[in-house]
């Protein structure tokens, strides 16, 4: 049984343009988004077989494994909802407030999650997240898809740095791609995001 399975598109492929393309949000969803759901599933079923065949050999890439593709699941289908054709500008209300107090204004922080973004080192991941225990938004810079972030963070807007994101429409040249992706920026799925993680208890 499946466990994980590819969420749809809340949108055409070609309805971002001309910010994002149509050919990228195809291949990117139907290719590479389904091989991370694809991923999750065998790896879990490797570890039930593991466990029946009493073997843990394998215990160390099973483990990378499994957080690599329940990663790249949850962070593409949180990157498909936090763009729209209708998207860009600015948020309001709470969000806005706590963008203000937390980073000093919106501005800065749209600098310093470009800068994330743009300047991972490698493949990665720019984050907004909401952060628990001090109960404040930050800016994470993820690695791959799992690495170097707090443990208890909730992605609340991700911004794909991985070059199958961007190369087919900008080239070498991400910090375009990340210029353009403020243009379709849904922050009306944002702040839904952000008021439900606020929502739950801090585990500290
Ligand atoms: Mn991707």
């Amino acid at each position: 049984m499946s466990l994980y399975t590819l969420p749809e598109l809340p949108y055409s492929p070609g309805a971002l343009e001309p910010h994002y393309s149509g050919e990228i949000v195809a291949l990117h969803h139907d290719k590479h988004h389904a091989a991370y759901v694809k991923g999750a599933n065998d790896t879990l079923e490797a570890m039930a077989a593991a466990r029946e065949a009493g073997d843990h050999s394998a215990i160390n890439m099973l483990s990378r494994s499994y957080a690599f593709h329940v990663s790249g699941h949850v962070l593409h289908s949180i990157f498909w909802t936090n763009m729209s054709p209708d998207g860009g500008g600015r948020p309001d209300g709470e969000l806005a407030a706590a963008i203000d107090e937390h980073f000093g204004g919106f501005d800065r922080m749209q600098a310093q999650l470009t800068a994330a973004t743009v300047n991972v080192q490698g493949i990665g991941w720019g984050a907004l997240a909401w952060e628990p225990v001090a109960q404040r938004l930050v800016i994470e810079q993820i690695h791959d898809h799992q690495g170097n972030v707090g443990a208890g963070s909730v992605p609340l807007l991700v911004i794909d740095s991985w070059e199958h994101a961007y190369f087919l429409q900008y080239k070498n040249v991400k910090a375009d791609f990340v210029k353009a992706f403020w243009n379709i920026a849904n922050w009306q799925d944002v702040a839904r995001r952000f008021e439900a993680a606020r929502e739950v208890p801090p585990t500290v």
